[in-house]
């Protein structure tokens, strides 16, 4: 059993290494905190419209919101059994402090990557609108175009509504604000693991493996 968090700054690959870390570990409960938040969008319930107007400017949804949704979550019979990747969790000191209060964990990957290579990321992402897939238009294109490479449905290049170079730039400086305590508090407890992220896919299922030591 896994206790793992992802951090990095947007569009590091926290979605495609959760992927990566789920071939391995496949009961793993993957908590991503920005998917929930879009799923609820989706389907316009009143969590989606609570915190529609935060997301669409980039900014951080407030720390009640997210710390309550992310409890709930923790509490369920999965992540408890099976361990859990949070994937855009804890983004601020009060969250942190929340989570340390709701469970241990056992291993900080922070991945690391350039800024040049963060922009092209962010402005060129889309995702399979029926099974989620992500691709980049100018890094991660799927084999044949317009085809999901997973599922097989008919896919087009459409940005995230909060991809945009306006929204780019205050959520950089947010991630930038807020990680550093963070990044110390498990650094200064053993837990911090650096993983060089700019090209993941390249990691073997044993890379993986040593990455999150098991
Ligand atoms: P992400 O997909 O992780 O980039 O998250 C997309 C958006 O969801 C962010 O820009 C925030 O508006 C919101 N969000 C996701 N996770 C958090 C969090 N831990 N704290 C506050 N806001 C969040």
């Amino acid at each position: 059993m896994k206790r793992l968090i992802l951090f990095g700054p947007p569009a590091s690959g926290k979605g495609t290494f959760s992927g990566q870390i789920k071939k391995i570990l496949p009961n793993i409960a993957h908590i991503s905190t920005g998917d929930i938040f879009r799923e609820n969008l989706k389907n316009k319930t009143p969590l989606g419209l609570k915190t529609k107007e935060y997301m669409d400017k980039g900014e951080l949804v407030p720390d009640d919101i997210v710390i309550d949704m992310v409890r709930d979550r923790l509490n369920q019979e999965d992540a408890k059994q099976n361990g859990f990747i949070l994937d855009g969790f804890p983004r601020t000191q009060a969250q942190n402090q929340a989570l340390s209060e709701i469970t241990e964990i056992d291993l900080f990957l922070l991945l690391v990557l350039d800024k040049s290579i963060i922009t092209k990321r962010i402005l060129g992402r889309y995702g399979c609108k029926n099974c989620g897939e992500i691709y980049n238009k100018y890094t991660l294109p799927p084999k044949v175009e317009g085809k999901c490479d997973k599922c097989s449905a008919e896919i087009k290049f459409e940005q995230r509504s909060d991809d945009n170079e306006e929204t780019l730039k205050s959520r950089l400086d947010a991630y930038e604000k807020n990680a550093k305590p963070i990044i110390k508090y498990y650094k200064k407890r053993g837990k911090l693991r650096k993983v060089d992220a700019t090209d993941t896919l390249k990691y073997t299922n044993d890379d993986i493996k040593n990455i999150v030591e098991i």
